[in-house]
């Protein structure tokens, strides 16, 4: 279940979500409303999040509900169309490079976010699968069910406020805000500095190293961006 950084690092590269089945190129090309994730639903009546998963719809709405900086974004991003997609693994394909096979998400990676680049790399479009099963199973093996709510909260804030929002706040791939280099301080990283933005505001603590140990639960699995 453990998922090695070198191999983080390796899959990372090449890696493209395929979203119910469509390739990634196909899918810029594909309105959302067409595709089979129409069963996602907008969050808010902003139509910028989009999600079906209970726990995630229940995380964006706290979220949005106690960040400030939470409600800029998605007030800068209303006028533009751009969205983000939260999912679970089961909604996607992974493909290790383009035009490879499909295979399933790696059930051992807790999140991932992958933008849709669309033509001269501009990004309408974000998705970020949260493994919402293997973060429910890791608390419960730690007897820290209590705890989950805040967890999640945490990683979508890393996610999509850290993540996903720059892509779409951007329009292009250039908008991309990292997480910390080699030997760069965590709370010098892009990525870490947006998501402490939101975790004050909610009262969830600073996250100040880019161990596992920003959450409750002291994981051991490492995300993606
Ligand atoms: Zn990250």
């Amino acid at each position: 279940m453990n998922v090695g950084q070198s191999r983080w690092f390796a899959s990372c590269a090449v890696a493209a979500i395929l979203v119910a089945g469509y390739s990634t190129s196909a899918l810029a090309q594909t309105r959302l409303a067409n595709s089979p994730l129409a069963k996602t639903k907008s969050v808010t009546d902003t139509k910028i999040i989009h999600a079906s998963h209970p726990a995630l719809v229940a995380s964006v709405l706290r979220l949005h509900a106690g960040s400030a900086a939470w409600r800029q974004a998605v007030e800068d991003l209303a006028a533009t169309g751009r969205r983000a997609l939260l999912v679970t693994p089961d909604q996607v394909r992974v493909a290790d490079a383009p035009g490879a096979p499909a295979r399933p998400f790696d059930d051992g990676v807790l999140a991932e976010v992958q933008p849709i680049p669309g033509e001269n790399d501009t990004v309408d479009l974000v998705v970020v699968v949260i493994n919402v099963e293997l973060l429910e199973v890791l608390h419960a093996r730690n007897g820290r069910m209590f705890d989950l709510d805040a967890d999640l909260d945490r990683i979508l804030a890393h996610e999509v406020y850290g993540h996903a929002m720059p892509y779409l706040l951007a329009g292009h791939l250039s908008g991309r805000c990292a997480d910390p280099a080699p030997g760069q301080r965590a709370t010098d990283a892009c990525a870490i500095q947006r998501e402490n933005e939101v975790r004050m505001e909610l009262g969830l603590g600073r996250r100040d190293d880019y161990g596992l140990n920003g959450l409750a639960l002291a994981r051991r699995h490492h995300h993606r961006d």
